[in-house]
């Protein structure tokens, strides 16, 4: 099985992401598609009167804060029109897609985070009421069910805690979690950069492979921001059992191949 993540950064191109997995899975090989959206939901929070706010732990990672009201312009955007507009895209090319959130069907299930510590104004700040979390379990069955039956599952964020409550999840942690349940061969995970740069961002110093032991190396001399994250990510997915990540490059013709065909940096055991 090939898990394919599509980001949500505001180049990240989901016409020819779609038209490649389109001809993929016209050739029989059978893949899940996961999806971000976080530059769009950063443009309609912004629209409705609640623009995004992020915070940055006290271990140094940024992430959104997500209050009832930025969870639901959240799922407006995730859930409704990326998720089916991807949808569309697809069963325009005679996909036989079908979308999912990670609370449809406890499909992503974690734990939401307690009390945030958070550094502001060189200050530690508790926030009590954000509604994050962890993806520590997958729904397996349920994407047996679906792959087994001829669908091609979309699935974006938010996950479900174990009460019920959505939770805002990352979305390169969530596809790693599930190509890690399901055995993936491999992962790919598409942005708007070739993959990851040793001089961002400068495209033409690209980093083509990472062994496993040298990812927090690697994440700590040449990622920043949200980069650093995806590296993790990307790591525990290969020591959770995937055989191979690539962080590749949506912008190109045919970009999911050419992830599989050696683009993009790979990391592997
Ligand atoms: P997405 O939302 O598409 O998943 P992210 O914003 O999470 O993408 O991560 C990709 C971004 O990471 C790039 O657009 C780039 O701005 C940033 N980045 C930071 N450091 C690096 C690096 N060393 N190499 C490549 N990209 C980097």
């Amino acid at each position: 099985m090939l898990i394919v993540k599509a980001g949500g950064a505001a180049g990240v191109d989901l016409d020819t992401v779609c038209a490649d997995l389109a001809d993929l899975a016209e050739a029989g090989e059978p893949w899940i598609l996961v999806h971000g959206g976080s530059h769009e939901t950063n443009v309609v929070a912004k629209k409705l009167g609640h623009p995004p706010k992020f915070v940055t732990s006290v271990s140094g990672y940024t992430s959104r804060y997500t209050d009832r009201t930025t969870l639901e312009i959240f799922e407006m955007v995730y859930c409704g029109k990326t998720n089916k507009g991807i949808v569309e895209r697809l069963q325009k090319r005679g996909v036989q897609a079908l979308g999912l959130s990670g609370i449809d069907g406890r499909l992503l299930e974690g734990k939401r985070k307690g009390a945030l510590r958070v550094r502001e104004g060189g200050k530690t700040k508790i926030i009590r009421d954000d509604l994050s979390g962890k993806i520590d379990r997958v729904n397996t069955d349920l994407l047996n069910l679906l792959t087994g039956a001829g669908y091609y599952p979309v699935i974006c964020p938010p996950g479900i805690a174990e009460d019920g409550t959505a939770i805002n999840t990352d979305g390169d942690r969530a596809a790693a979690r599930i190509a890690a349940a399901l055995g993936a061969a491999t992962l790919v995970i598409l942005s708007d950069v070739p993959g990851l740069l040793a001089k961002f961002p400068d495209e033409s110093s690209l980093i083509p492979r990472i062994a496993l032991a040298d990812v927090d190396d690697a994440a700590e001399r040449y990622a920043e921001g949200r980069m650093k994250i995806k590296l993790l990510g990307a790591a525990e997915a290969v020591r959770d059992g995937v055989g191979k990540v690539v962080l590749a490059d949506s912008r190109i013709e045919n970009p999911v191949r050419a992830a599989l065909d050696g683009g993009g940096t790979t990391i592997e055991a």
